[in-house]
C-alpha cells in the first residue's frame, strides 16, 4: 500500500490520484483525502478544508499530470470535505457539482453547487464517467461516486481503519444500514475513502461493517432496561471497549442507534433517558 504523505499526488487507480490534506486529527485520522479523477481533464473530489497549502498541492498535482482542473464535486458538506472548493473555483474557474446542504448547524455553509446531483446521475469527468449513488447515513446529503471500472469514492460513508460517526438529526443509523446494503453486489472493485488508505476488499468491508454495526445495536439493546437511563450513563456500558475520551463522540452514534431502535419499536425515550420497550 502507498504511504499517506500530505500534498503528494499518489496514483490509486485508473485515472485517479489521491492528495492528502494537512488536517490530521481525532475526527479526520491522517487527514482528508482529496482525489483527482479524469482522463482529459480533472475533477477534484472533496477539495478538503480551506487551506492554502493544500490548494497549492492540488494545483501542482494537476500541473504535473498535465491536465486542467475543470470540476469540483463533493461527497458531503462536512467542514473537512468541501470548504476548499471556494478557493479552487477562484483559481481554476471550475464548476461545482454535488449535494444540497442540510440545515443542522454542522455543515459548510459556503458550499454552493452549480448543479445538484441526485441518485443515478452521471458525471462526465474529462471523458470518463462517475455514477452518483445517494448514501445517506453519516449525514443526510451524502453521495458516493462509482467509476465504470468499479472504483468507488466513498467519502465518509466508509473510511479505512475506523468506523464513522453518525450524528443525528441529519445522520441516521436506519439510513446508514440501508446505504451499506445498497452497495453490496454492485461489483465495486476498490474503495477510495475520505480518510485513510484505499480499501482493497470492498465486499468484505461492507459485510464486516454491517455486522459490526449490528453487533453494536444488539449491545445497545442488551444494555437497555425497563427503567430509563440517560445517554451519559448508557454510553459507558455500550462503549466499554472504547477509551473514555472518545465517549463524547460515541454518544452521537449511540443516539443514532437508539433512534433506530425506537423506529423499530424496540426502545423509547422519555425525559429521564432511554428505556427498552417491552
Ligand atoms: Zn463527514
Amino acid at each position: 500500500m502507498a504511504s499517506l504523505i500530505p500534498g503528494q499526488p499518489t496514483p490509486i487507480g485508473e485515472h485517479a490520484w489521491r492528495v492528502l490534506a494537512r488536517n490530521p486529527g481525532m475526527m479526520t485520522g491522517p487527514g482528508t483525502n482529496s482525489y483527482l479523477f479524469g482522463k482529459d481533464s480533472l475533477t477534484v473530489i472533496d477539495p478538503g478544508p480551506a487551506d492554502q497549502e493544500h490548494l497549492q498541492a492540488l494545483m501542482h498535482a494537476a500541473e504535473s499530470l498535465g491536465k486542467p482542473i475543470d470540476q469540483v464535486i463533493v461527497t458531503h458538506t462536512h467542514r473537512d470535505h468541501s470548504p476548499g472548493a471556494l478557493a479552487l473555483v477562484a483559481s481554476t474557474g471550475a464548476r461545482c457539482l454535488g449535494p444540497w446542504v442540510p440545515d443542522d448547524g454542522l455543515q459548510d455553509e459556503s458550499w454552493q453547487a452549480d448543479r445538484e446531483l441526485r441518485e443515478g446521475d452521471s458525471v462526465d469527468c474529462g471523458g470518463v464517467a462517475l455514477e452518483v449513488i445517494e448514501t445517506p447515513g453519516h449525514v443526510g446529503n451524502h453521495l458516493c461516486y462509482l467509476s465504470e471500472t468499479g472504483l468507488l469514492f466513498t467519502g465518509d460513508h466508509l473510511i479505512q481503519g475506523s468506523t464513522v460517526v453518525i450524528a443525528p438529526p441529519s445522520g441516521s443509523m436506519q439510513a446508514y444500514f440501508a446505504s451499506l446494503r445498497k452497495l453490496q453486489g454492485r461489483g465495486i472493485q476498490l474503495m477510495a475513502p475520505g480518510h485513510g488508505d484505499v480499501i482493497q476488499d470492498p465486499e468484505a468491508t461492507l459485510s464486516h461493517t454491517l455486522a459490526h454495526r449490528q453487533k453494536r445495536e444488539d449491545k445497545v439493546l442488551g444494555c437497555l432496561c425497563a427503567a430509563a437511563q440517560p445517554l451519559s450513563e448508557l454510553v459507558k456500558a455500550v462503549y466499554d471497549d472504547v477509551p473514555a475520551f472518545l465517549h463524547g463522540v460515541a454518544q452521537l452514534s449511540l443516539q443514532a442507534h437508539l433512534i433506530k431502535l425506537a423506529e423499530d419499536g424496540k426502545a423509547k425515550e422519555s425525559a429521564e433517558g432511554w428505556a427498552k420497550l417491552v
